[in-house]
């Protein structure tokens, strides 16, 4: 079996032309350890969205329950104050210019969440859209020392599946994310031309259309991208990349440029990693409190995120105790994913304690 180093939130260190730029990443991707099976790539096309016009009056009945945490059945679900059949409904995210400002305005959120300091620090910072459809986010720094942030096309067809497809099994009891990890992620980890985008026929065709799915993907698409982007700022802010420092910004990388970016001896820093964990969900919440009485961030996104990075570790051969024995150094090198969500829940459990309400 070929094993490609598909790996969660890792560091990377860049230095270009004996000037240091540094690049610290939530990547999924390692490029030298890539190995493609065509034999076995199955090309995934994403579902179409439906064409039933959205606007559907108000619904009566509440969301289900949500479906109890395959790893970890045990720990206490995030608290949402305001039942979800209570909340308005959210027009639906359709297509990558609105996913992608989408993502613009949850980076300004969580921007508008931090101290003056840490604002003074990462205000302007560009955000780079990476047409490649690896799945990855990071905070790095160009060769002029200036920093930015970046997210692919890859994360935002991930978080988009995962958004629709836990939507769909809270509201209707389906098992549809387990039905995408195991229809995606093992194309996923074979071969780099594999897309995490969800597939036509994960979601039954009867439940597509359904504005309260909608509505719900896109609560869940915007609590995993807040997490996402609270712990990449975290690495500007908290000084890894060491160039984020209240300068005037520019308008962030060209995207052509960043397969250059990231062509980098990784390096790890576990505690690095679990400081921008911390720092983000920390981030998130504060900025998803701030959001009431709309949908407020909770754990819940860094929960997700770090199950779907566990799972393709899983899919490549790795995961669990055995990362440190894995074969690729990266999976052994780096935070692994399951490791890290007690410790998101337990940032979050301290921060309800003190914020409550
Ligand atoms: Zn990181």
């Amino acid at each position: 079996m070929t094993f490609v180093a598909r790996l969660p939130l890792f560091t990377r260190l860049l230095r270009t032309c004996g000037a240091a730029s540094i690049v610290l990443g939530l990547s999924l991707g390692a490029s030298a350890c890539r190995t493609s099976t065509q034999a076995s790539t199955t090309p995934q096309q994403p579902q179409p969205y439906p064409q039933q016009p959205y606007g559907q009056p108000y619904p009566q009945q509440p969301y289900g329950q949500p479906q109890p945490y395959p790893q970890q059945p045990q720990q206490p679900q995030p608290q949402q104050p305001q039942p979800a059949a209570q909340r308005p409904l959210l027009p639906p995210l359709i297509g990558v210019a609105a996913q992608q400002q989408e993502v613009r305005s949850i980076l300004a959120e969580l921007i508008n969440a931090l101290s003056q300091q840490n604002q003074a620090l990462v205000r302007g910072i560009p955000l780079t859209f990476d047409p490649t459809i690896e799945v990855n986010a990071f905070a790095g720094c160009d060769e002029q020392g200036t920093p930015f942030l970046a997210a692919t096309t890859g994360i935002l067809e991930a978080v988009d599946a995962i958004s629709q497809t836990k939507a769909t099994d809270e509201l209707f009891g389906t098992q549809t994310y387990e039905a995408y990890c195991n229809a995606v992620l093992p194309q996923l980890v074979k071969s780099d031309k594999a897309r995490a985008a969800l597939p036509a026929g994960i979601i039954p065709a009867n439940f597509g259309p359904d504005p309260r799915r909608w509505s719900r993907a896109r609560e869940i698409f915007s609590d995993v991208i807040a997490f996402t982007f609270g712990h990449e700022l975290a690495h500007h802010y908290l000084g890894h990349t060491g160039c984020a420092k209240g300068q005037a910004m520019g308008s962030g990388p060209d995207p052509a440029r960043l397969g250059r970016l990231l062509s980098v001896v990784p390096i790890f820093n576990q505690a690095g990693e679990a400081a921008s964990d911390s720092a983000g969900c920390i981030n998130a919440l504060d900025a998803g409190r701030a959001r009431r009485p709309q949908y407020a961030w909770s754990d819940t996104g860094g929960v997700l995120l770090l199950d779907y990075f566990a799972r393709i570790e899983r899919a490549g051969g790795g995961g669990g105790p055995l990362s440190l024995l894995n074969p690729v150094q990266f999976l052994r090198s780096h935070p692994n994913p399951l490791a890290r969500i007690p410790i998101v829940q337990t940032v979050a459990q301290n921060w309800r304690a003190r914020n409550p309400g």
